[in-house]
């Protein structure tokens, strides 16, 4: 069981019941491959690597209940770590996230190869041959703090360009993977420059925030279509529902920074100019904290802090100065003169 962490967040997404997709046509439990009968890459995607982590089921439960298939190729869908995730208690949902040790830290030759037996272990090495096999992985995941949906597209441009060609999440992180183990999106050729084999991990948001559920949909949607396993016909009609789901978020979120324009709280500024200006300044945060270069500095929690800060003022109205006021403004005593 996972040490238990405090928790803040409220649970708004419901855990899917996965049993039905215990008995698959693998062999090994809750791993089904769908194989299209025509030449094509061997696509994997894969959730529940970490048991406490909703979205990814909830994206491969999508998967089954609308009856998709892959049109090229062969696709697997995997529920990593089961024996966490059906231990999943939303009365207690940080102790799930693994059995006896974190199942995204065993990817090494070594400790696959190795003497220890725990039950991640075990559960790594039979599902193993498909993760060699696999051309081209998304591993789905969340995160417990608030933070913008990611993707952590590896160390090698071949990652990079994957994720551009997914589109969603818009923001891309170039990682280096994971100190303390190697992750399973780590595994063999996918970071090896000279493979085409090639894997992306995307955190689609707070662990059991509403928005997580639909995004890791989409990013799976994208990704199938993107690799051509789906037709973009296959996922027109649902990427459009996605679409104004999100759309949704965005027409409230304008109502509620207009009302706080009427009220003289904010800059009067097209309402986006302020959502998208804390977008940008929490995209350059996020990119520094994963730096290289800048996260050696010891006080990077007292820069976040201050960062935060700014976050949280930048609007307010009375700050926001532009070069046609300041023209205006010095224009002025020269026509009063006259
Ligand atoms: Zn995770």
């Amino acid at each position: 069981m996972t040490p238990r962490v405090k928790n803040d967040f409220p649970i708004e997404l419901t855990a899917p019941d996965i049993t039905a997709y215990k008995v698959g046509n693998t062999g090994v439990d809750y791993v089904t491959t769908l194989d299209s009968d025509t030449p094509g890459p061997h696509v994997m995607v894969t959730a529940a690597v970490h048991g406490n982590e909703i979205c990814g089921p909830i994206a491969l439960d999508y998967f089954y209940q609308n009856d998709l298939r892959p049109r090229i190729g062969k696709l697997t869908l995997a529920f990593c770590n089961y024996e966490a995730y059906l231990g999943f208690d939303p009365e207690d949902p940080t102790v799930s996230r693994y059995v006896d040790e974190d199942f995204n830290r065993v990817w090494s030759e070594e400790t696959l190869d190795g003497p220890r037996q725990t039950q991640e272990l075990i559960r790594a090495r039979e599902f193993r041959p498909f993760v060699a096999d696999a051309d081209l992985l998304l591993d789905i995941h969340s995160m417990q703090k608030k933070t913008d949906p990611l993707m952590l597209s590896g160390p090698l441009p071949k990652g990079r360009e994957l994720a551009r060609g997914t589109q969603v999440p818009e923001i891309v992180v170039s990682d280096h993977g994971h100190a303390s183990g190697k992750r399973m999106r780590d595994y063999g050729d996918f970071i090896n420059p000279n493979s085409p084999k090639n894997s992306l991990l995307v955190e689609c948001g707070q662990h059991w925030e509403k928005a997580c559920g639909p995004l890791a949909i989409e990013t799976m949607l994208r990704f199938l279509a993107h690799t051509e396993t789906l037709s973009a016909e296959d996922v027109a009609d649902q990427l459009e529902q996605l679409h104004v789901m999100r759309r949704s978020n965005e027409d409230s979120l304008n109502s509620m920074i207009t009302r706080l324009i009427d009220r003289g709280v904010l800059e009067d500024v097209p309402p986006h100019y302020h959502y998208l200006a804390c977008w940008a300044l929490a995209q350059g945060a996020v990119e520094l904290c994963f730096s290289r270069s800048w996260n050696y500095r010891l006080d990077s929690d007292d820069l976040m802090k201050f960062i935060t800060g700014v976050g949280v003022t930048m609007g307010n109205r009375g700050q926001y100065r532009n070069l046609s006021d300041s023209k205006a403004s010095a224009a002025k005593p020269a026509v009063d003169n006259k």
